[in-house]
């Protein structure tokens, strides 16, 4: 439910936070992550952000009227040193700010409305140990990239080698960043090379297409 900003300023905090190994140090992450989101408080956003925000605003009602759920709100959230791009949590998604101008947005916004439509929240039952919790959340990572691909055809009229593609897209450039800048992983995530592995295998026919 958390996805992660690429950004090498921000390593430092990155190295800092990557550090805990216990399940109790993980869960400690998301607390404090979901605690900068809610205290970051509102943004002042330029005519060309506000105009993104509205667009993808748009999406995401499209999307919601199409699965019958209920409205989710999009909300910019100043940008904070964490590694988080967006998190849905409530009938919100909280977008960092410096996604607004991201490649990534829009796979973004449809990677936590596959979260949103899949029913996807943080508690995961049956989890006993650090490795069980970590295993169900990178599956709910790697099912939500794949609805992704589906709210994108559903909400937007892609075909699924379009759709396929902005996901695959965004997955190569954050795989990239993680390569290049050897960014630690965000928290409940495979690699994003793996990621996109597991997305392509999903969609084999689209998958060719890319290449
Ligand atoms: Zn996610």
């Amino acid at each position: 439910m958390i996805d992660a900003v690429y950004r090498p300023e921000s390593r430092r905090v990155l190295d800092a936070l990557s550090g805990g190994s216990d399940i109790g140090e993980t869960v400690r992450i998301f607390a404090l992550s979901l605690l900068a989101l809610s205290l970051a408080g509102c943004v002042s956003l330029t005519p060309q952000h506000e105009q993104r925000l509205d667009e993808i605003q748009r999406f995401a009602d499209r999307a919601t009227a199409v699965y019958g759920k209920p409205f989710v709100k999009i909300s910019v959230q100043r940008a904070t040193n964490l590694n988080i791009g967006a998190v849905y949590r409530q009938g919100n998604i909280f977008l960092n700010e410096r996604m607004l101008d991201s490649p990534n947005l829009k796979k973004t916004i449809a990677h936590e409305l596959g979260h949103y439509v899949l029913g996807h929240s943080g508690f995961i039952p049956n989890a006993v140990s650090q490795a069980d919790w970590q295993r169900a959340q990178e599956q709910k990572e790697l099912d939500a990239n794949a609805k992704a691909v589906e709210i994108l055809m559903r909400a937007d009229g892609l075909t699924e080698p379009e759709a396929v593609k902005v996901v695959a897209d965004a997955l190569r450039r954050s795989a990239d960043a993680q390569a290049k800048d050897n960014l630690p992983l965000t928290p409940g995530h495979l690699p994003a090379s793996a990621e996109l592995a597991d997305l392509l295998a999903r969609f084999p026919d689209s998958a060719v297409t890319l290449r």
